[in-house]
């Protein structure tokens, strides 16, 4: 069994990409994949830790790509992407500098409205590759403005709440189309949180390959109405628990939700279907 939805300090995760290869490995998973928001830091240091224990942990290269379409925040998985495909890295870099940017803004309205939360300690907290809402939350949680992250979100820095600042432009198409050119297998993630099957179906135009159809926050019946639409599409089927940590209560335990090993087997052939386009960054300017 895979769980193929992980976060790790990278991102907005508690733990690290080791510890969580040595409690993936402690729960008996085959498999899972570090699927961090807009970073492949996580990776390496995962792959050289399992490789140094002698774990037989197979680890599935990947990304979660936070994208924005209006008002909806699209979250794009992309499986078996290559980690080192420069263009991809390049848009990365850019985009972890707009997330510093975002995040220097959002302090700034913060400390505004009169919420003392420091910029060193967000970078702190961020620790990781990139910097994101989750950890000006835990630092407006240490000051004891709120209570819990959640409450941040809906308090304060949520879309539309009064430190939120909008996200720099990126757009799922620009998402599907990296993962894609990294060789990679896009798949929409949680499609339930979108709550709006209109929206679903016109994201799966943009050459998504996949549905998350397994999800913590899935209902048995969306977990159906999911598994029908996949079928009608002819799209892979996945599932992954978004695991954070432990402490945080923020969706699923690791290996709360897994998928069979046949999932990632049908995702590395696809993936190898797509060589060709992983292979065309090879001939651009060296
Ligand atoms: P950002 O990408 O910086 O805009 O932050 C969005 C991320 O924050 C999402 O991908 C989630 O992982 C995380 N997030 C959203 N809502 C919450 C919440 N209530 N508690 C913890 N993390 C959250
Ligand atoms: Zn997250
Ligand atoms: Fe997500
Ligand atoms: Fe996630």
């Amino acid at each position: 069994m895979y769980d193929l939805h992980v976060h790790s300090t990278a991102s907005d995760g508690l733990v690290s990409p080791q510890e969580v290869v040595d409690e993936a490995w402690g729960l008996g998973l085959r498999g899972l994949a570090i699927t961090d928001h807009d970073t492949v830091a996580g990776i390496e240091p995962a792959q050289e830790h399992l490789r140094q224990r002698g774990y037989a942990l197979d680890l599935v290269p990947a990304i979660e790509l936070n994208a924005e379409l209006g008002p909806n925040e699209v979250h794009i998985l992309g499986y078996f992407i290559d980690p080192a495909c420069p263009p991809l890295l390049g848009r990365l870099q850019e985009i972890k500098e707009a997330r510093r940017q975002r995040a220097v803004s959002m302090v700034e309205k913060l400390n505004r409205l009169g919420y003392r939360v420091s910029l060193d300690r967000v970078r702190e907290l961020a620790g990781g590759d990139v910097m994101g809402r989750p950890h000006i939350g835990r630092a407006l949680v240490e000051q004891g403005y709120v209570a819990s992250l959640s409450e941040a979100f809906a308090r304060l820095i949520g879309m539309g709440k009064p430190a939120y600042v909008p996200r720099y432009k990126f757009v799922p198409a620009e998402a599907v189309q990296m993962v894609r050119r990294a060789g990679g297998v896009p798949v929409l993630a949680h499609p339930g949180l979108l709550g709006n099957d209109v929206l679903v179906e016109e994201l799966l135009e943009l050459g998504i390959e996949g549905l998350e159809v397994y999800y913590p926050e899935h209902s048995p019946q969306e977990v159906e109405r999911y598994l029908r639409l996949a079928r009608r599409r002819r799209l892979l089927v996945t599932g992954g628990s978004d695991y954070h940590g432990a402490v945080l209560h923020y969706r699923g335990g690791l290996g709360s939700v897994v998928v069979g090993d046949e999932v990632v087997a049908s995702l590395r052939e696809r993936a190898a279907a797509v060589e060709g386009r992983a292979d065309a960054w090879l001939g651009e300017g060296g």
